[in-house]
């Protein structure tokens, strides 16, 4: 799960991590009001939306006085910011930070993710801040600093100095850094994140060491018990599908093809988006519905799969193990004639009760195109859709 820049802020904060001051504003009176609260000559007119990036899209602009707040606000309210997250539909704008102004000495780089390779917490680090840290990653990875974090000792003083001294923090600067790194690391494990990126982490002309933007995302594993995080949740930024699959505990993530997929475990699934894509075809989603798929899972799970206007035709790919084949056909017969499915769908079942199913799914009146395989349901679907 993703929060907004100013809330991530707001938790940072509460680990004694420095942020400029700030405040959120929905209009452009709100916006106003903030910046005369604030009080600076200069403030940071900030677009708050769940990617990054937006400095160069121009969704972040620096004010002089309160006029220019406001014909900033005006301008960034409300606007469609298409940055190299966004996609090309790019995401409205309906939130704004008003943000004290900064007077930046150096970006850095600093950056919390969870090493998959190590199964640990690595901490990440460049001099190179401000840029797309892939860039750096790519061009000078020597540029590129990293810790891993013990799990049983948490980043140590020691881990976070050598960090600070091979990114080049003026030396005068190093223990806040130290602390700054500490602050978001412990954020980050008790906050339960995935990632927590801070570009730029700036150093500033009175030798302040601060947080000037705040990426955190948090596993959604853990959210059962980060009410607090989860309070922060701006479901405007989350697909309307996604969000509806999430209350029938449907794993799904949209994507940008248009070939449905409705698979059971997630390894099927990847593995089915694989073999469409083999063929030549393009998964207009990521379904997992999950080893015990009931009647009315599949069902939802077929009006997701049929919301997104992108689906020309579906793939039904199950594996009988847990659940029985039988059930599995009468789910997907009984969801196809509740949906009014005019798409091709193909159906390919394996396992037990798979004699059972088929001859369920070839007495239905539904028209369903049987598979006998896995390539065999890719193939037909891929050429189905054209
Ligand atoms: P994004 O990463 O989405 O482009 P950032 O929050 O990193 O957004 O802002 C982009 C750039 O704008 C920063 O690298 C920094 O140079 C400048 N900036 C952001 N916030 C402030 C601030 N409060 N004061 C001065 N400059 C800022
Ligand atoms: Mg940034």
């Amino acid at each position: 799960m993703n929060i907004h820049e100013y809330q991530g802020k707001e938790v940072l904060r509460q680990y004694g991590v420095l942020v400029p001051n700030g405040k959120v504003a929905f209009t452009v009176e709100e916006a106003v009001e903030a910046a005369k609260e604030l009080g600076t000559d200069v403030c940071v007119v900030k677009a708050q939306i769940h990617a990054g990036g937006r400095g160069k899209a121009g969704g972040v602009k620096v004010a002089k006085n309160l006029d220019e707040v406001r014909t900033y606000a005006e301008e960034i309210l409300g606007k469609t910011l298409v940055t190299h997250q966004t996609g090309p539909e790019g995401k409205e704008v309906k939130r704004l930070l008003i943000e004290e102004g900064c007077d930046i000495q150096k970006e850095y780089y600093v950056g919390l993710v969870l090493d998959r390779a190590t199964s640990r917490v690595t901490l990440m680090a460049s001099e190179e801040g401000g840029t797309e840290i892939e860039e750096v990653a790519e061009k000078t990875p020597e540029k590129i600093f990293k810790e891993e974090i013990d799990p049983v000792v948490g980043l140590t003083a020691f881990q976070a100095r050598r960090v600070a001294f091979n990114i080049n923090i003026p030396t005068k600067l190093v223990n806040q850094a130290v602390k700054f790194m500490m602050g978001l690391y412990n954020a980050y494990i008790e906050k339960d994140c995935s990632i927590a990126e801070i570009n730029p982490l700036v150093v500033t002309g009175d030798g302040k060491v601060m947080a000037l933007d705040a990426k955190l995302n948090f596993d959604g594993s853990a959210l059962y018990r980060q009410k607090e995080i989860v309070d922060m949740r701006d479901l405007e930024e989350e697909d309307t599908k996604e969000i509806e699959a999430s209350k029938y505990d449907l794993s799904y993530i949209a994507l940008d093809g248009n070939i449905g997929c409705m698979v059971n475990g997630a390894g099927l699934a990847m593995a089915t988006m694989d073999i469409v894509k083999h063929y030549g075809g393009d998964p207009a989603n990521f379904l997992d519905v999950g080893g015990g798929a009931t009647a009315e899972k599949v069902t939802e799970a077929f009006k997701i799969i049929l919301s997104d206007e992108h689906v020309k035709g579906i793939f039904v790919n199950i594996f009988g193990g847990i659940m029985k084949c039988d059930v599995i056909a009468t789910g997907v017969v009984e969801a196809a004639k509740q949906v009014g499915l005019k798409v091709p769908l193909v159906v390919r079942l394996e396992g037990t009760n798979v004699e059972l199913g088929k001859q369920i799914l070839a007495e239905s009146d539904v028209e369903i195109v049987a598979a006998s395989s896995m390539a065999d349901g890719a193939e037909k679907i891929v050429s189905l859709v054209g």
